[in-house]
């Protein structure tokens, strides 16, 4: 680390003719978003954390547009000497349940999970996460879409519907917001949008996909496969069957004539 960071100082003196030695810059993070920042911009009116600007770009932080922070390299300037390693190089640092010879989501090792911590949930299906450290291909900053479930959209017609699209977020947040989480991956790494594709743990609330699913939060999504995707479709009948949380308005909704 120390031989890195010194070459690539070195590299910095002899590249930055115009600037002075840019590897002991200091600029500045925000906690829950993906840029690094000059320590005017007006991005860091609510949190500010002080970082190397080069533990910065190692981290994948990418440089403000409004602040134009400096970038480490003239030659990779707009932020693609950082663009992620392809699937296959990532695969090896990443736990896949469908690698580990496990059936049940309860059956992941949550030390071989990658540690990260929720800053914000998008949606009951939907969070944000920070990453110390992430490894290839990951990127500091990440939106994670909860794989094999989904929560009701929080704009729906149906005002009942939305109002328990509300509370799936509610449960999320309640669950999940400013606690460190684990994520185990599948096949697939990303959605079509760019988002990773994960199971969320925490300790003591095993699988955060399956909770919902459990309780009535959402039901199972089984458009793309997964491989809990028989024990996660169980799942659903079982929380049908109790009537609980999202059920018990559909069969309320039933049973009332329109
Ligand atoms: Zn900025």
């Amino acid at each position: 680390m120390e031989k890195r960071t010194a070459i690539l100082g070195l590299l910095l003196l002899i590249a930055g003719s115009s600037c002075r030695a840019q590897g002991n810059i200091t600029v500045y993070i925000t906690k829950s978003g993906a840029k690094y920042h000059l320590s005017q911009c007006s991005s860091l009116r609510n949190s500010r954390l002080a970082i190397p600007l080069a533990d910065a770009v190692k981290s994948g932080y990418e440089p403000c547009a409004l602040c134009k922070p400096p970038v480490l390299s003239g030659g990779a300037a707009g932020g693609s000497g950082n663009s992620p390693a392809g699937a296959a190089a990532i695969s090896g640092g990443l736990y896949r349940v469908n690698a580990a010879g496990i059936s049940r989501s309860g059956e992941a090792d949550l030390s071989r999970l990658l540690q990260a911590e929720a800053v914000d949930s998008v949606d009951g299906d939907t969070i944000r996460v920070r990453i110390t450290g992430p490894p290839a291909g990951i990127k500091a900053v990440e939106t994670i879409r909860l794989i094999g479930v989904d929560t009701p959209e929080t704009v729906h017609p149906r005002r009942e519907v939305e109002a328990f699209g509300k509370e799936a977020s509610d449960f999320t947040k309640a669950r999940l917001l400013g606690k460190t989480v684990y994520l185990a991956f599948d096949w697939d790494l990303r959605d079509r949008y760019g988002r990773l594709l994960a199971y969320v743990y925490t300790p003591d609330q095993g699988c955060h996909n399956a909770q919902l699913i459990r309780q009535g939060y959402g039901h199972a999504y089984t458009r793309f496969s997964f491989h809990f995707l028989e024990e996660f479709r169980a799942l659903e009948r079982e929380a049908r069957a109790g009537r609980r949380g999202l059920w018990a308005l559909q069969e309320a909704e039933k049973a009332a004539p329109l």
